[in-house]
């Protein structure tokens, strides 16, 4: 079978790859590892992430795309190229349609070098597509319905809020504030009170087993290994789920301004329908526990978790490389 059109959801955590008819056939971390004295790739996604934090001199494993914009141009065709190649051989006949989300807040220049990676990459022809409309159609939130919808994307280096109607984007606003800085907020919060340093891999692993928005009465506890800053030896201390929660309160805040900020701007027609329907949150931060309940708390409009919060972008990317017709007004440029 010939591959004829790929979609890619390039996130600054993972990235993910659809084929229409086979469903999302990549699913790794953002990472690149290169060699330092070369500069060749040495390897990409989870072989990479696996590497981070732990290379010698000569490897540097780093994350391409920073705050959702593209940090390192090359390194991000290389990745992109990699997973292309990945899923379509290397004797393709029919050169691929790439679509790949982009970050709201993207400039027109780092928009025209996703682009021109994917051109590079083999495709045909690329299009880019915001990624909280894809998130908001990947959510089953019918978008091109004249309502408001207040989708709600917590990646890993960028909050996307965004009220969607007609198809289109009406407010929206990126904090730069997502799962990498509620990790960092947990290293930090870590070695003030326990002078213990950890990895990032370990301050992730933190959140994702015991982190919660809300202080909770039952509490969740966990062993952390890392390095005692004062002796500089290993070190085991015990950490609670309701410190995870006051470590994260700084960047909890950014994220409900962010929601504040753009229900502000918001027409008041389209602001009732988000009171009436509620907003929806996607996204890996999405799966913070009890995150839902707080922004429902502090904002006093109903949130909720979409189903597999992960797979939005993609599952969005793909109804609409699906549906290329019904969705062509939301699809920015193409090459
Ligand atoms: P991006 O689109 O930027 O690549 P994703 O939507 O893939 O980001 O989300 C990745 C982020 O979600 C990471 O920071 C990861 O730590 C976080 N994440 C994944 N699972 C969970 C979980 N169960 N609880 C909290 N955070 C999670
Ligand atoms: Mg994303």
């Amino acid at each position: 079978m010939f591959i004829r059109k790929i979609g890619i959801d390039l996130g600054t955590a993972n990235t993910l790859v659809f084929i229409p008819g086979k469903g999302v056939v990549v699913n790794e971390p953002s990472v690149v590892a290169i060699s330092i004295l070369d500069n060749r790739v040495l390897a990409v996604g989870l072989e990479a992430k696996e590497m981070l934090g732990r290379t010698p001199d000569t490897i540097m494993a780093s994350r391409p795309m920073k705050d959702g914009v593209i940090a390192d141009y090359r390194v991000t065709e290389a990745m992109l190229k990699h997973f292309i190649n990945k899923v379509s051989g290397k004797f393709r006949l029919v050169r691929p349609e790439i679509m790949i989300s982009i970050p709201a807040g993207i400039t027109s220049t780092e928009r025209r070098a996703v682009i021109d990676a994917a051109v590079r990459s083999g495709a045909k022809s690329a299009y880019v597509v915001k990624e909280p409309i894809l998130a908001a159609i990947g959510a089953g939130i019918p978008i091109n319905s004249p309502a408001g919808n207040m989708i709600i994307d917590i990646g890993g280096g960028t909050s996307e809020v965004a009220i969607i109607s007609l198809g289109g984007i009406v407010a929206a606003h990126s904090a730069r504030v997502g799962g990498n800085k509620f990790d960092q907020a947990i290293a930090d919060y870590i070695k003030r009170k326990y002078s213990l340093s950890i990895g990032d891999r370990t301050a992730e692993d933190i959140k994702i087993k015991i982190g919660s928005a809300i202080a909770q009465v039952k509490e969740d506890y966990m062993e952390v290994r890392g390095r005692d800053l004062t002796g500089g030896l290993p070190k085991t201390i015990k950490i609670s789920s309701n410190e995870v929660t006051e470590a994260l309160q700084d960047e909890l805040r950014e994220v409900i301004n962010a929601i504040k900020k753009v229900l502000q701007e918001t027409p008041p027609e389209l602001a009732a329908d988000v009171m009436d329907k509620g907003m929806v949150l996607s996204g890996g931060g999405a799966l913070l526990r009890h995150l839902d309940q707080l922004i429902t708390k502090t904002i006093e409009v109903p949130c909720y978790v979409a189903e597999d919060p992960l797979f939005c972008v993609i599952k969005g990317i793909g109804k609409a490389l699906d549906n290329l017709d019904e969705y062509k007004r939301t699809i920015l440029l193409g090459k």
